[in-house]
């Protein structure tokens, strides 16, 4: 999947250091929700929220395409591309999607 281009700036991360990365996304995450922005993957419901950790593709690629509307989307592409290893739905990527562009 092919995420389109996001507002706001790119992490300030290296992708060398997991939690230094997650931590500006977070930030960034947060900062986008107290100005009443709406995250996705965030929103309160484990119903919906679980679908960003869900284990099966289908569920994956449904949560991916939520984060379209997300307003931090290309902060957090810029975080799965440096941390292709994580786990679930980042920035509008499956697993499956960092993998096949990983290899
Ligand atoms: S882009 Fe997707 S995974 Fe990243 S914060 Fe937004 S909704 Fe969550």
């Amino acid at each position: 999947m092919t995420a389109r281009p996001g507002r706001g700036t790119v992490v300030p991360g290296r992708g060398e250091n997991l939690r230094a990365d997650h931590e500006a996304l977070l930030q960034v995450v947060i900062a986008a929700e107290r100005s009443g922005s709406s995250v996705p993957c965030r929103d309160g419901s484990l119903t919906v929220t679980a679908a960003w950790t869900a284990t099966d593709t289908k569920t994956q690629a449904a949560a991916a395409r939520e984060c379209s509307r997300c307003p931090v989307l290309a902060e957090c592409h810029t975080y799965a591309r440096l941390h292709s290893q994580e786990l679930g739905v980042l920035g509008g990527t499956t697993e499956a999607d960092r993998r096949r562009e990983a290899s």
